[in-house]
């Protein structure tokens, strides 16, 4: 340190430009080139391996020495810009995402900007955040009263819903004592179709994966209620302690509904904990025309969702609703004395979200929430939700015209399950089939497997798909299913 005095420290440790012209005018240019890229997705793959020239760009020595802005944007457009996941391509339907809008691109450098905390303390961002937990309780159904919290996605929405879940039923001080005071084993249920998410959380609340029960589900991939109740009996029979029903709205498999007011009626009966996951399938109740669907949702103790699956906010937000708020809030305060609320200043505040979650410091991911509801409305956001739906049935209807294809499930929702009918050994030929596709950037569907069969798997979740988009799959299939047929015939 002898070296540098400390004028010239305050020199070389400042990271704001000496000149702003420069940031100024890249910023420009990045936001019309990027306004751009977004506008022309349709033109390229919907998939592009990142090449290996690519991949090496990011085998670099620790950089010790800074360099351009300028430069490192054409990098950036070279190296990383052509090979995302391809989610924000119209014919993109793999696992479930939201592909983004435009404006909420400008949003994120709108947060950017501020870059606040958005923990807690006196601050406009706790606001905003309650302004759209508020709403999103109106519109699924929730009592004002309930609390909730804005997070990374629906895993996190799920382990926090999952965690209150634990702390309120366990019948000791979880928080206290620790799960090994348990007195009982405690035990959840579940479908083989729940997501994998849960079953992680399970985990990492010290139950273990041998706590949740996975009830057998009926043709459509709906909870058994009959075996519910039956597993629930069961495991009191034996001494466990059942605490809680996870029920699910939109299956990742085939976007099935569980009977969630039949759930919630055990629930109440068995005085269970209902925790709903809708990571996705909770949107359709923001349509009065598809609201029907997740008939029961509303009952839930605690209810996970995703807004940048089918909202297309940016990514990551999801939102954990629940319907308790001082088991909410008994869960997650913890005293630190440098977290104390003072009653006026910066330290006040009426809400605190480090109280309710599990990160202390937080983007402030309501402001794209509250920019998506307030710029598009929500009549507008249900009506891409039911185009996405109709589109399922298209899909479904076409698939069930050509006698080359295999429909593997019913499509209660907007995902579409099917297969390419080989006369042997189908899985593995249908596998290839999808690796072709994907590698020709036709399209991007996953896959399932559903009663023992590899099938594609099409989770529509897009605002840019068209019709068309599904025709050109279908296409694709047919294309490379009658090429992979000869070369094995
Ligand atoms: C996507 C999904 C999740 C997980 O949500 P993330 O946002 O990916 O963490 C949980 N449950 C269901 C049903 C899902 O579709």
């Amino acid at each position: 340190m002898g070296v540098v005095n400390t004028l010239d420290l305050e020199q070389i440790g400042a990271l704001d430009p000496t000149d702003w012209q420069p940031v100024q005018q890249m910023g420009h240019l990045m936001l019309d080139e990027m306004l751009e890229f977004m506008q022309t997705h349709s033109e390229r793959p919907a998939w592009v391996k990142p090449p290996a020239a690519a991949v090496a760009a990011f085998d670099a020595p620790v950089p010790m020495q800074g360099a351009d802005l300028e430069d490192l944007y054409e990098q950036f457009k070279e190296h990383i810009l052509p090979y995302a996941l391809g989610n924000a391509h119209p014919r993109f339907w793999s696992w479930v995402n939201g592909c983004g809008t435009a404006s909420g691109m400008l949003v994120e450098m709108l947060t950017a900007a501020m870059n606040t905390n958005a923990f807690g303390a006196e601050q406009i961002a706790i606001y905003v955040e309650q302004q759209v937990l508020a709403w999103f309780k109106e519109l699924l159904g929730f009592p004002f009263s309930a609390s909730g919290i804005l997070v990374s996605g629906g895993s996190m929405a799920n382990l926090v819903g999952l965690t209150v879940a634990r702390n309120a039923m366990a019948g000791f001080d979880v928080k206290e004592l620790g799960m090994a005071a348990a007195p009982q084993e405690l035990v959840c249920y579940a479908t083989a179709q729940t997501h994998y998410s849960v079953r992680k959380a399970l985990e990492l609340l010290g139950m273990g994966s041998k706590s949740l029960r996975l009830i057998p589900v009926d043709a459509n991939f709906q909870m058994d209620i009959a075996e519910l109740q039956n597993a629930i009996h069961e495991d009191r029979g034996a001494g466990r302690k059942p605490i809680c029903v996870v029920g699910t709205a939109g299956t990742v498999n085939t976007g099935a509904v569980d009977p969630l007011d039949r759930i919630a009626d055990v629930c109440t009966e068995e005085e269970l904990w209902f925790h709903c996951d809708g990571a996705f399938g909770a949107m359709p109740a923001l349509s009065p025309r598809l609201k029907s669907m997740t008939t029961g949702m509303e009952r839930a103790d605690s209810l996970a969702f995703d807004l940048h699956k089918w909202l297309h906010v940016t990514y990551d937000v999801g939102c954990t609703l629940i319907r308790d708020p001082l088991a909410h809030h008994m869960t997650f305060a913890t005293s630190g004395s440098y977290l104390t609320h003072m009653p006026g200043g910066v330290a006040a505040g009426p809400f605190w979200f480090s109280e309710h979650g599990l990160q202390l410091s937080r983007q402030f991911r309501a402001l794209k929430v509250w920019f998506l509801m307030k710029e598009y409305g929500v009549e507008k956001l249900a009506a891409s939700i039911e185009m996405n739906v109709e589109q399922a049935q298209y899909l479904e209807a076409r698939v069930r015209r050509e006698s080359e294809l295999e429909l593997l499930a019913e499509v209660p929702m907007n995902v579409v399950c099917f297969r390419y009918l080989f006369d042997k050994d189908a899985d593995n030929l249908n596998r290839e089939l999808l690796v072709r596709l994907h590698d020709s950037g036709i399209a991007g569907p996953s896959f399932a497997f559903l009663n023992g069969k590899f099938g594609f798997r099409v989770a529509i979740t897009n605002h840019r798909s068209r019709k068309s988009d599904f025709d050109m799959l279908v296409d694709g299939v047919l294309k490379f299913g009658r090429e992979i047929a000869a070369e094995n015939s």
